[in-house]
């Protein structure tokens, strides 16, 4: 028999802190960030076509413009094969962290592609992007005692974390800024170890780094480099190495940090480095060592997907095509975008309230998918729509989206 008391059915506003939970989320609605996750459903090979669900009723054909599937790999019959394959080989998880039989022929295969395609002596695969950054940066002061880390202003949330779990010393350089990077470089004590982090791609901004002169200033301050290539991996350089392979620096930056996730269209994230860098992480890395390795039939994915684009130029130039076609017309527009060197195409609105209500019309009213950029991801007043064109993205479908933004533009007075 239960002999514990009978309990009144809780009310939503007796459950424990409901408050403190609901007034979280009421200060980030008041600043009009309160976010909305699209139900969507891609259909292979339609896309960027795909099926909005936008409530219990009623479903909407939408083409998606913001999506960081950047070759359309997602959908690549080479690539869904080589999963479905190894599902019918080998089953579905792996069963174990690495060192705890979760090791599988798929995942040497791939780090020995990842650090080849780098020209490093070895990779290392995890879980994200996200939890490469995080583990890697987040172990080198345990590796280097007293360690200095130089952090770009603009890096990643995953470098963040990874750069204050590393609790150590760290100064935080202006975006891109040389002078400032060489200031904060010159201050420490020359004996001191020191790490500069930063990205290659910067993917809100959509600029690049100047990664010869960061390495000039890495060599001439004895710090090692840490590059996140995240989105420039698979899409620049000759193999598709990223802006390091492209420039011809692969060599003089330490660690190149990478993702499966956006232009291979699969999942899991990685480091590349020389022999003894890579076994360190290994060895004492958390967010590498506790956690079960990928699936191998992802791995399986990646592997094909990173094969498949290191003998795909004409895709990356499609894909570049395509980047510089919608620029083109935005420019010929007028709309304020931010005219990079990259793939990615920031359409700025500069108001949280205004970019979420755009990106509703846009796509309640055409079919249009662009998600809202807003704080933190982006700093406030520069909130932007971010436009991704990939290689599957057609003119008719410029000249829908360029209709759509004329109206919408008119109608929100943009100007
Ligand atoms: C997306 C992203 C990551 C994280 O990669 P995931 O594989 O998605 O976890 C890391 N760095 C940057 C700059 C990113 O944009």
């Amino acid at each position: 028999m239960n002999s514990e008391p009978k309990q009144a059915p809780h009310k939503p506003e007796d459950e424990k802190f409901s408050g403190a939970f609901r007034d979280a989320v009421n200060r980030v609605r008041a600043e009009g960030r309160y976010r909305i996750f699209r139900d969507i459903r891609r259909h292979r090979g339609k896309f960027p076509l795909a099926t909005w669900y936008k409530d219990d009723l009623s479903e909407q054909k939408i083409t998606v413009w913001c999506s960081n599937d950047y070759m359309g790999m997602g959908q690549n019959p080479c690539i869904v094969d080589a999963v479905k394959q190894a599902v019918d080989a080998v089953g579905t998880g792996s069963g174990g962290t690495r060192n705890i039989s979760g090791t599988t022929h798929y995942h040497v295969q791939l780090e020995a592609e990842l650090a080849e395609l780098h020209a490093k002596d070895a990779a290392l695969v995890m879980t994200s992007g996200y939890v490469a950054n995080e583990a890697t940066l987040g172990v080198m002061s345990k590796i280097l005692p007293g360690l200095i880390i130089y952090s770009d202003e603009m890096n990643h949330a995953s470098m963040i974390s990874g750069i204050s779990r590393a609790r150590c010393e760290k100064r935080i350089f202006k975006h891109n800024d040389l002078a400032d990077l060489e200031r904060l470089l010159r201050q420490a004590d020359p004996a001191a170890p020191k790490l500069i982090a930063f990205e290659s791609v910067y993917s809100m901004d959509a600029d690049i780094a100047p990664i010869e002169q960061i390495c000039d200033l890495a060599d001439k301050y004895n710090a090692l480099t840490y590059i996140d290539e995240v989105h420039a991996v698979g899409m620049y350089g000759a193999q598709g190495g990223g802006v390091c392979e492209a420039r011809g620096l692969t060599d003089r930056v330490d660690i190149i940090q990478g993702t499966l996730a956006k232009a291979y269209g699969m999942i899991g994230g990685y480091i590349a480095a020389r022999e003894n860098i890579i076994d360190a992480v290994r060895s004492l890395a958390s967010g590498f060592i506790f956690t079960t390795s990928i699936p191998p039939s992802t791995a399986a994915g990646a592997l094909r997907s990173v094969r498949y684009l290191k003998v795909a130029p004409e895709l990356r130039e499609q894909h570049q095509e395509r980047a510089n076609t919608l620029k083109s017309r935005f420019r010929d527009a007028g709309y304020n975008f931010i005219d990079g060197d990259t793939h990615i195409v920031p359409l700025m609105v500069g108001d949280p309230v205004k970019c979420q209500a755009i990106s509703d019309r846009l796509i309640e009213g055409f079919g249009i998918y662009a998600q809202p950029i807003n704080f933190p991801t982006v700093p406030r007043g520069t909130e932007r729509l971010r436009f991704t064109p990939s290689p599957v993205h057609t003119d008719a479908m410029m000249d829908e989206l360029m209709d759509a933004l004329a109206v919408v533009w008119a109608e929100f007075e943009m100007g």
